[in-house]
């Protein structure tokens, strides 16, 4: 087999790539409004009820409408769903890998087709967009392999006695609740329900109401590329009619969860309830959210630490888990660190995306802008706003990348996720100064460390708490099987997403032994 290597990105520098992805957006403008259904078993079902995804560039551009699933839809995918584990359950790896291989092949000869989704429906840019589709086609090509090696792997752990046949195989749970984001709205998707599924698991995709049309695109791709019907339904729902209805339900098996805190914490208290019925404890794979800092030491580039954190806090508008929302710099570079990233960020163009001079595009909502406001109010009264702080414009729901200097640690807006392009500036007095300040959230996703001393590279990956540590670079853009991404305490339970230990989550370990 060919070894797994991550998908390219794409140079829109070069004319032809950039003409490539203007005529898929052209393609799918002319796609836009469209209904969708929600499908269960193979069988499409439209509903009166719609959840109706809006372009965040533009606002009044309706991306598609999409059929909201009310509880008996959601009892009737959980039990479909159930009975499909049990054929689905024993196909072999093999095709169950297979599927996934062609799937892949398909969405690469596709790609700025779903990169241009990307772009309408959750607000990315050209490069963000392709990025995502590239993670995506990863996903299905490492999850597939992973699969196949987790076949053999058992056997070549276990210690042979002789006179014994023993088998130590990773069979599947069951029925899998989906539950994703929208700030990946492809690439989490895919990863969340190609795991579940190339493990033999059955799954119900409850999208994000946000961006349920990309959701659909790729179940489409799916279903095209010849997965038996019933092995992934597509629910979309409000949280608040099948939400917690799912979580509970006692066919339940797993949950595997994106989102935030608050929701993730939720689920959690739920799902270790256990409902009449019901023969199993629930697992639960949550990955939850951050407080990210960028840490800048005495002895750094300077340039190179500015751009990086602009890059880190402001690139899809701060809207991922990993963005930069903490810059923690030594007292001897504060001021020129500080500077050079105002100035950088003055320079940003905010717009629409499909405007290759802006920057950044909008956040998700009105929601998130509103939130993105509250929290300017919040941080006038604890630090300096250095730049931006306000909507940027009425066409969609833009906001100017903000910054905020001189605050102290235990401030607001350097404890709580606000999810947007927003990042606060701290001092520190020298290393120690600096981890502490770096370790002093209840989040532990991502960071980065600015520096060139070989002992403070050594001492702070034992001693920054966080599942992505990188040096001298970004603290965002993780690249499946390269960085496995995934955070400690209320980031999440730990796991890591694009890492070799991913699909034992969906699987319990089976012995057998045979006295020969
Ligand atoms: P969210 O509001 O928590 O929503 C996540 C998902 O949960 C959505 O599908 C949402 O549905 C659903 N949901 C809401 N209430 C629910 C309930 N009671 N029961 C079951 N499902 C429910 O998060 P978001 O705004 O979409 O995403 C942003 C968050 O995700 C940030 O905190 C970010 O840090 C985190 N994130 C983490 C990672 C990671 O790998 N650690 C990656 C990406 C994002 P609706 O859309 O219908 O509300």
């Amino acid at each position: 087999m060919i070894p797994y290597r991550p998908e390219p990105f794409t140079n829109f520098a070069e004319e032809k790539n950039m003409n490539a992805i203007n005529e898929a957006l052209e393609k799918v403008a002319a796609e836009l409004g469209r209904d969708y259904p929600l499908v269960i078993g193979g069988e499409e079902v439209m509903t009166e009820e719609r959840l109706v995804s809006v372009n965040p560039s533009a606002k009044k551009e309706v991306v598609g409408s999409v059929s909201s699933a009310d509880q008996a839809l959601a009892d009737k995918a959980m039990h479909n769903a159930a009975a499909t584990f049990k054929t689905w359950s024993r196909v072999p790896v093999e095709h169950r890998a297979g599927y996934l291989f062609k799937a892949s092949a398909m969405m690469r000869r596709r790609k700025h087709e779903f990169s241009a989704w990307l772009m309408l429906e959750a607000g990315k840019s050209r490069a963000e967009a392709d990025a995502d589709t590239a993670e995506a086609i990863d996903f299905m090509e490492y999850y597939a392999r992973q699969a196949l090696e987790l076949k053999d792997r058992g056997q070549q752990t276990l210690v042979r006695l002789p006179g014994e046949d023993n088998h130590l195989e990773y069979i599947p749970l069951g029925v899998g609740v989906v539950i994703p984001p929208w700030n990946f709205a492809l690439a989490i998707v895919v990863g969340m329900v190609t795991s579940a599924m190339v493990t033999g698991n059955t799954v119900i995709l409850k999208p994000a109401s946000q961006t349920p049309v990309i959701a659909y695109k790729f179940y489409e791709l799916l279903v095209e590329a010849g997965l038996p019907a019933g092995v992934v339904n597509f629910l979309p729902g409000r949280p608040d009619v099948i939400g917690d209805y799912l979580v509970d339900h006692k066919l339940t098996r797993f949950i595997s969860f994106t989102g935030s805190r608050a929701v993730g914490l939720r689920i959690h208290e739920r799902s270790s309830k256990v409902a009449p019925g019901q023969i199993w404890m629930k697992r639960l794979v949550a990955e939850m959210g951050g407080k990210d800092a960028i840490v800048v030491l005495d002895d750094a580039d300077v340039e190179l630490a500015a751009q990086n954190i602009v890059a880190s806090a402001f690139s899809f508008s701060g809207q991922k888990c990993s963005a930069c929302s903490r810059a923690i710099i030594h007292e001897a570079v504060y001021d020129e660190v500080l500077s050079r990233v105002v100035d950088i960020t003055k320079g940003l163009k905010v717009g629409d995306v499909r405007d290759a001079s802006n920057y950044t595009g909008p956040v998700i909502d009105e929601k998130a802008l509103n939130k993105v406001m509250e929290y300017v109010e919040i941080g006038k009264r604890e630090g300096k706003l250095v730049a931006g702080g306000k909507p940027a414009g009425d066409e969609g729901f833009f906001v100017e990348p903000t910054i905020f200097a001189d605050v102290d640690p235990d401030a607001r807006i350097m404890q709580e996720e606000v999810f947007g392009p927003f990042v606060a500036f701290t001092k520190v007095r020298d290393f120690d100064h600096a981890m502490e300040v770096a370790n002093n959230t209840e989040y532990g996703l991502t960071g980065s460390v600015f520096t060139r001393n070989r002992e403070y590279i050594e001492r702070a990956r034992t001693e920054f708490h966080v599942g992505n540590l990188y040096f001298n670079r970004k603290c965002t853009g993780a690249i499946v099987g390269v960085h496995p991404f995934g955070g400690f305490n209320m980031s999440g339970t730990d796991s890591k997403a694009g890492g070799p230990d991913y699909l034992l989550q969906f699987t319990q370990p089976k012995l057998s032994s045979e006295i020969l």
